[in-house]
Parts: C-alpha cells; sequence; structure tokens
C-alpha cells in the first residue's frame, strides 16, 4: 500500500469529483437544452376547495438529459439560477405556459389560471415587464389568466421589486407568493406587496397531523392571509384529512398529489373535461 505523504493533500475524494462531473455536465447541458427541446412544461392543477373544481394550473418544467435522463427541477433550476440561464429558460417556460392555456380555452374548456413560476434572478431583470407583455401579447392570453408566482427571496430590493409589482399588478396580472413561511423574512411587506395570494409551503402541510405547531401555523397563515384580504392556497395536500382540514379553515385552494402530480399538457385535457366533485 502506498502511503500518502505529509504534503500530499487530497483535496478532491473521488465522490467530490463525481459531484464536480455532475454539476458541469448539468450546466453544459443546460446550455443546449433550449435549442434540443428537451425541456416540456408539465400542469398541476389547482382545485377550488368549496367546489372541487380546476380552477387554475401551477407550470412546472421537466428536463429530459440526453444522457442522464430526467432531471428534478430542484437539482437544474439552482445551476440555471447561478449561470443566468434561468432567464432564456424562465421565458420559455412562460410563453409555452401562455400559449397552451389559451390553447385550453380555444378548444372550449373552461377558462383558468395558469401560474408560473419567477425566480428572483428572473423577476430582478429590467425587461421582466417587456417580457411579460410580449408572452401575453404573442398568445392573446387575457392577463388576469395569468398568475406569477414569486418568493419571498425578491424582498431583498424591496423598493425596486414593489415597483415592479404594481406594474404586473396595473397590468391586471394575478400575484402571488410561493413557498410562503419559509423564506425567514418579516411580515411587513405583506402590506407593501400588492399581492393576490399565500401559497403554504408544502413543509407545513405535510406534518400538520404529525406536528401540533404545523397545523396552528397552517391555521394562522389562513387567517392572516384573510384578514389582509389575500386569497390562500395549500401546496403538498396528499390526504383527504389535510383537505378536511384546509377546508374546515376556510382555505381557498389546495394542490397536491391528492387531486393530480403534474402532468404533461395533453392528460391535463382529459383531467378537466371529467372535474373532482
Ligand atoms: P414549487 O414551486 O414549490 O413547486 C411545487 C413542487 O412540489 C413541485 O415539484 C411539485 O411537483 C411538487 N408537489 C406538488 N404536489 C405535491 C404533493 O402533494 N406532495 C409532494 N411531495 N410534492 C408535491 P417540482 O415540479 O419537482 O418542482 C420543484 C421546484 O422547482 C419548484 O417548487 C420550483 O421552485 C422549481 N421550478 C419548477 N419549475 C420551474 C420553472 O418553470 N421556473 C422556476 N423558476 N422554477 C421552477
Ligand atoms: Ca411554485
Ligand atoms: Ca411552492
Ligand atoms: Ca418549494
Amino acid at each position: 500500500v502506498k502511503e500518502i505523504g505529509k504534503n500530499d493533500f487530497q483535496f478532491y475524494t473521488p465522490e467530490m469529483n463525481e459531484m464536480v462531473s455532475k454539476k458541469m455536465q448539468l450546466e453544459i447541458g443546460l446550455r443546449k437544452a433550449l435549442e434540443r427541446k428537451e425541456f416540456e412544461v408539465y400542469y398541476q392543477p389547482q382545485i377550488d376547495v368549496n367546489s372541487g373544481r380546476v380552477i387554475g394550473v401551477e407550470a412546472l418544467i421537466r428536463w429530459e438529459h440526453p444522457k442522464l435522463g430526467f432531471i428534478s427541477p430542484v437539482e437544474f433550476i439552482p445551476i440555471a439560477e447561478e449561470t443566468g440561464l434561468i432567464i432564456p429558460i424562465g421565458e420559455w417556460v412562460l410563453k409555452e405556459a401562455c400559449r397552451q392555456n389559451k390553447e385550453w380555452q380555444n378548444q372550449g374548456f373552461p377558462a383558468m389560471r395558469m401560474a408560473v413560476n419567477i425566480s428572483s434572478r428572473q423577476f430582478k431583470q429590467s425587461n421582466l415587464i417587456a417580457i411579460v407583455s410580449k408572452a401575453l401579447e404573442e398568445s392573446g392570453l387575457e392577463p388576469h389568466y395569468l398568475e406569477l408566482e414569486l418568493t419571498e427571496s425578491i424582498i431583498q430590493d424591496s423598493k425596486y421589486a414593489i415597483m415592479t409589482m404594481h406594474q404586473l399588478k396595473q397590468m391586471g396580472i394575478y400575484l402571488s407568493i410561493d413557498d410562503f413561511g419559509t423564506g425567514y423574512s418579516s411580515l411587513s411587506y405583506l402590506k407593501l406587496f400588492p399581492i393576490d395570494s399565500l401559497k403554504i409551503d408544502q413543509s407545513f402541510t405535510r406534518n400538520m397531523f404529525e406536528d401540533d405547531k404545523d397545523a396552528a401555523l397552517v391555521h394562522t397563515i389562513i387567517s392572516m392571509a384573510h384578514n389582509l384580504d389575500l386569497k390562500v392556497i395549500a401546496e403538498g395536500v396528499e390526504t383527504e384529512a389535510q383537505l378536511a382540514f384546509l377546508s374546515q379553515r376556510q382555505c381557498n385552494e389546495a394542490q397536491g398529489y391528492l387531486f393530480s402530480r403534474p402532468l404533461p399538457a395533453h392528460a391535463i385535457s382529459e383531467l378537466i373535461k371529467h372535474p373532482y366533485t
């Protein structure tokens, strides 16, 4: 066995090398993924708790890497943000989602909202308003059928954020705060931001029955939202018991595997023909 001398530092273990190269592989792949048409948008229904009807869908990007197969957005979205690739990718999702929503309307389905995730880097882009306007114009989708899901991280630059949100609001777009309660930010922004709804993060919904404190938080977020004249949607709803809990506390909307996983557009068409009641 060869001994490693005192000064032979091993900076990279084989595992680390593998990690570095997977990340690099993803980055290289991401640069080509758009032109190679490797992305697809899936849609997950959002249900009105009272009527059981689908009132919206959230657009969630999917990527099939030619060698590595399906890569979770949890893995590649942060790389896209780091590299700035989120800008063209995000614009593509926005356009595709608006186009798809208008297509469903043209096919005669009841009109619903299309929620699109906007990363904070995308939100801070100076031409965001122009990009959103273009997506609406090109698709012919009316602005109130578009929802932008923003995260609390945009608050870092609150003056700019408030201005941009007011512009989007004036256009008639529906705005929500995603992953609400996980951003370690003060609540005071809620009175400054012209938002329509809060999305309760799935970490709270998931543990509602294991942890009384999560249940209390869910209840409190719903009450607070209503007191502020905001709608509330709970994400990560997987069981009837969770839905009953949310319904009793007047949560407006719910989204989760209980209703449907995110699905490709053609499968959503089938689903909205037969609403859950
Ligand atoms: P998110 O915006 O919080 O989206 C919700 C995630 O929870 C989705 O994961 C969805 O598939 C998953 N989910 C929905 N219902 C349930 C449930 O009942 N149980 C469980 N365990 N999970 C559920 P997904 O599609 O893997 O996306 C992960 C994250 O990636 C998203 O979290 C979002 O932050 C980001 N992301 C996805 N698509 C886009 C996009 O087009 N643009 C940007 N900027 N980010 C995106
Ligand atoms: Ca979201
Ligand atoms: Ca979320
Ligand atoms: Ca999340």
